[in-house]
């Protein structure tokens, strides 16, 4: 077959390097892969792999891989168009791109996207998840704010939906990330944000006691205008990192305030009384800037990852993230927790599938991945969920990586959106070629809708 655009077979020079990962916890071994320059070239490797009986995997940047590709490994790294339309106040966005292609053309004309912590994360991956950011506590979830959405069906159809066409399908594509087909491309708002007063505060590890219960409680009054998270973590006593950071166990006080620099420090006067600061980077920051709050990896690594809603935390859940991650705890992990609430509690004008609407908190989870390999380590992860099953409100499928089992999947679905999803994937996807991912199976004909069994 004569393909219009980049293909692989293993042994091509330039086979593993098409599909190389941030996280190499997933080891991909695909048959083809295709690198999608067109949605028509996406429409047919998807044929392709229906033909040959082969599943479908997509890939963009490589930082949320859920699973080892088998067969059809498609990269979208090439469909990279960005259109910004600043009087609708939306950007088009082709499926390869990033946070950090779209950023700067959007501030060009005084507005933001609603990209998360990393501005190398991929836009489309990253909404179809829902996307939680620093501006989501104002305007809530990424996939909130989609208007439009090309997407290659199991059938190999091109089809271009929205909230009016083939409103069923839009709602379960927005959070369901790559179950239903492959996205070529979306349409989302763009926001009046040009500057944000943040960056961070680092705690020494001794403080997180501290600092935890300071934290919970003064998150119950902060304004939507005021995002932050804490990371507890070990920094390595290596060249590039902080003098003051340097093999020290921290907590990374990370900001963003969308308003003024003295309303901001009187608002976090209470968590820096906790005290001393090791490391004070606050100051006002163009938008553009926004990646550096958070500060994230842009080496490969290889780390086990979860992450679950949560309702406020109470003493048993801050007892749970100290014998995680405290100054006293065996063999840590890097826990996370982000300050959700606000406009995530509010419902999207057009519905979808992302859960956690009534959370206060995620909580993100990270380890190496244990000599057993990342199942192995996965459930430790489990363990860990389940200190917090006390306010525990469902798995934030952005945040939850490979090796995990189905319940974690199901986990994050309402019971009304999980039959909605699985009678989707009966209609537009009955062979379940795209299973490469967070797989929601599909419902059997036999099934009654209203009593879909567990998977
Ligand atoms: C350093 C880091 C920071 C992060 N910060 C945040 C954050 O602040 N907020 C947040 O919500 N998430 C965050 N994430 C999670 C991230 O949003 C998800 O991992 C997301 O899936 C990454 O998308 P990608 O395209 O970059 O990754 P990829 O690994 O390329 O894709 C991951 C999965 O997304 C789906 N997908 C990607 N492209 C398509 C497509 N075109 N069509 C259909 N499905 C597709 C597929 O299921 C694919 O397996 C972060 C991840 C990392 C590693």
């Amino acid at each position: 077959m004569r393909w219009p655009c980049p293909v692989f077979v293993p042994g091509d020079p330039g086979y593993a390097e098409e599909f190389a990962t941030l996280n190499h916890t997933v080891e991909h071994r695909p048959r083809l892969v295709v690198g999608a320059r067109t949605s028509s070239d996406v429409a047919r490797a998807v044929a392709y792999a229906c033909d040959h009986s082969l599943s479908v995997c997509v890939q963009s940047t490589g930082h949320g891989m859920s699973a080892p590709a088998d067969g059809v490994l498609i990269t979208t790294r090439r469909l990279d168009t960005v259109d910004v339309d600043p009087v609708r106040r939306t950007a088009r966005l082709g499926a390869g791109t990033r946070w950090k292609d779209v950023i700067p053309r959007t501030a060009a004309h005084g507005l933001a996207p609603l990209n998360g912590s990393s501005p190398e994360v991929g836009t489309v991956g990253y909404v179809l998840g829902g996307g939680v950011g620093m501006l989501g506590r104002q305007y809530g979830y990424a996939a909130d704010h989609v208007s439009a959405v090309e997407v290659v069906t199991a059938d190999a159809r091109v089809r271009g939906i929205g909230p009016e066409r083939e409103p069923e399908l839009f709602r379960g594509l927005l959070g369901s990330k790559g179950n239903l087909g492959v996205v070529t491309g979306i349409e989302v708002g763009l926001f009046a944000v040009t500057s944000f007063y943040g960056g961070g505060l680092y705690f020494p590890g001794e403080r997180v006691p501290d600092l935890l219960r300071t934290y919970a409680s003064w998150t119950r009054s902060a304004p939507e205008a005021l995002a932050t998270s804490i990371l507890l973590s070990t920094y390595p006593d290596t060249e590039g990192v902080a003098p003051a950071l340097r093999g020290r166990r921290t907590a990374h006080l990370r900001v963003a305030h969308f308003g003024s620099d003295t309303e901001a420090e009187q608002l976090l006067a209470p968590l820096r009384r906790v005290g001393p600061v090791l490391l004070d980077t606050l100051r006002r920051r163009a938008y553009t800037d926004i990646g550096s709050v958070h500060h994230e990896p842009v080496a490969p690594y290889s780390v086990c990852e979860s992450g679950f809603f949560t309702g406020p935390l109470g003493e048993a859940e801050l007892r749970a993230v100290l014998r995680l991650a405290g100054p006293d705890a065996r063999d840590p992990m890097m826990v996370e927790l982000r300050h959700h609430s606000g406009a995530y509690h509010r419902a999207p004008s057009t519905p979808n599938v992302v859960a956690g609407r009534n959370a206060h908190f995620t909580v993100f989870l990270g380890s190496p991945v244990d000599e057993e390999g990342p199942t192995a380590t996965a459930r430790r992860h489990t363990g860990a969920r389940r200190l917090f099953r006390g306010v525990d409100q469902g798995t934030v499928l952005n945040f939850l990586g490979a090796g995990h089992g189905r319940d974690a999947v199901r986990a994050a679905y309402s019971d009304e959106d999980h039959r909605r999803l699985r009678a989707l994937k009966a209609e537009f996807d009955p062979a379940n070629v795209f299973r490469v991912n967070h797989n929601i199976t599909p419902r059997e004909p036999e099934e009654h809708p209203d009593h879909a069994p567990h998977p």
